[in-house]
């Protein structure tokens, strides 16, 4: 749509940008891979063509579809990259990637120098189970039941960790850089989802952080723990660790393990996402 001629006098200057040029116009997005998962359903896998007054930014109207900033690592318009401030204009064809390690987008400009994957976490108040099963493999995992949506985000921002939440307005704010929405209700499907997501199978370290308070666990010897042990955990184990905060022991039962194994055996059965196109 353009507005040249269409409206005289002072309308006209109002939606004149400052070199003079007409604003406002409309332009299409597609959504590749998850990020689909954000749009109703008949708006999947096509691109959408919205019409915009102004010059606004790709971030503003992209959030306005409904898919959060925080979900996104390329954007191109005509092939070229660009940023998340890029003010879009008529008849652009916006093309909008995710963070999915399947589209190769090397040569292209990513969004963020820094990759999502940095493996430290904070972990919405509904997602406890999640936040344990994190801890158990390893991952520095902030959780509270207690935590309110602007002390979470504070936290995402100023501690520099990805925030997990089933609420997907909570990835709208702006401070909120690093976060992901998680889809499944399910903990077991979620650590699964949350460890293909941001590829943590490398990364899993069992035996290694408090379950109670996230603290890295130090090595014990076993004469100094004795007397706090079950006769069955005295006699069976033989390798300890604690927390240097509660104090509390831990040994390298079948726990961890058995939980390592089954996340191994979950990310193995299925394959990655089949994605039904790769680019735009
Ligand atoms: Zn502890």
């Amino acid at each position: 749509m353009r507005l040249a001629g269409a409206l005289p006098g002072p309308e006209a200057l109002r939606v004149r940008g400052l070199r003079g040029s007409v604003l406002g116009g409309e332009a299409s997005f597609r959504f590749f891979g998850e990020l689909n998962d954000f749009l109703p359903p008949d708006e999947r896998q096509r691109p959408l063509l919205r019409s915009f007054r102004g010059r606004p930014s790709v971030k503003h109207m992209i959030e306005a579809l409904g898919v959060p900033h925080t979900e996104i690592e390329l954007i191109t318009v005509s092939g070229t990259s660009v940023d998340f401030a890029y003010r879009v204009r008529d008849g652009d064809a916006v093309c909008v990637y995710p963070v999915f390690e399947s589209f190769d987008v090397t040569p292209l400009l990513r969004l963020r120098e820094t990759p999502l994957r940095t493996a430290r976490f904070v972990v919405d108040t509904n997602l406890g189970k999640l936040a344990l099963y994190l801890r158990i493999l390893g991952f520095d995992t902030l959780y509270s039941n207690r935590y309110g949506d602007a002390e979470i985000a504070g936290i995402s921002s100023e501690r520099k960790r990805i925030l997990l939440t089933r609420d997907r307005r909570l990835l709208h704010r702006r401070n909120v850089t690093h976060g992901y929405w998680v889809r499944s209700t399910d903990p077991r499907e979620q650590i699964e989802e949350v460890a293909r997501r941001f590829d943590l199978v490398g990364l899993i370290e069992p035996f290694h952080r408090c379950l109670r308070c996230n603290s890295e666990l130090r090595p014990v010897d076993k004469s100094e723990v004795e007397h706090r042990l079950e006769p069955r955990t005295k006699k069976y184990y033989d390798e300890f660790r604690t927390c240097p905060d509660c104090g509390r022991i831990y040994w390298k039962g079948t726990h961890f393990e058995h939980m390592r194994q089954e996340l191994l055996a979950r990310l193995q059965g299925r394959g990655a996402s089949d994605d039904p196109d790769r680019g735009c």
